[in-house]
């Protein structure tokens, strides 16, 4: 956690401000106040019991939809399904999840903390999924969870390219130094 500071060049940095930073700074540590809410860049988790912000079908990459707990393109999907009569609880059971939308960050690779993981799902960096990928064609459909847990032991962790060059906090995805989004916008 960085120490909170007043901004710099403000003419009201009086007395009263440094005892309000020393109160509200105070506060922050107290054993009461949520240790999510210390850090200087905040993370929700996804499925945070009041912020949670990912679509509740299991394994989906997407955000929820404002006022609801999956997705919009779920939720397009549960209207039709509502409609041919199924039961909610079905629906949420056996929905397939989908991709995440750009733009996501889906954490770091499962076997490299360094490098960023391109799939909610498979969560490993573009090497990391490249090579399962090539390996899961000798793997039949109904072994594939097994064999990836068999696969992941085989791998070792490769070289990070550190944080995101474009003052962002995020893992950079390749030797440009950007995070997959900035490299994306780039
Ligand atoms: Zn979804
Ligand atoms: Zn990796
Ligand atoms: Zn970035």
């Amino acid at each position: 956690m960085i120490p909170l500071t007043l901004l710099p060049g403000r003419t009201d940095a009086t007395r009263l401000s440094r005892d309000r930073l020393d109160l509200l700074t105070a506060l922050i540590d107290t054993p009461a106040f949520d240790p999510l809410y210390r850090d200087t860049l905040i993370r929700i988790p996804p499925q945070h019991p009041v912020y949670g912000w990912r679509c509740s079908i299991d394994g989906c990459g997407r955000s929820r939809q404002m006022g609801h707990v999956i997705c919009e393109s779920h939720h397009r999907l549960w209207t039709q399904a509502q409609a041919s009569g199924m039961a909610r609880a079905d629906f949420l059971r056996t929905a397939k999840p989908l991709p995440a939308a750009r733009g996501t960050d889906h954490g770091p690779c499962r076997i490299c903390p360094e490098r960023p993981a391109t799939t909610a799902a498979l969560r490993l960096c573009s090497q990391h999924h490249a090579r399962w990928q090539h390996h899961a064609r000798t793997v039949r459909a109904e072994a594939e969870e097994e064999a990836l847990q068999q696969w992941l032991r085989t791998q070792v962790p490769l070289a990070g390219y550190g944080i995101c060059q474009a003052v962002c906090p995020l893992l950079a995805a390749s030797s440009l130094g950007l995070c997959r989004q900035h490299e994306s916008r780039l």
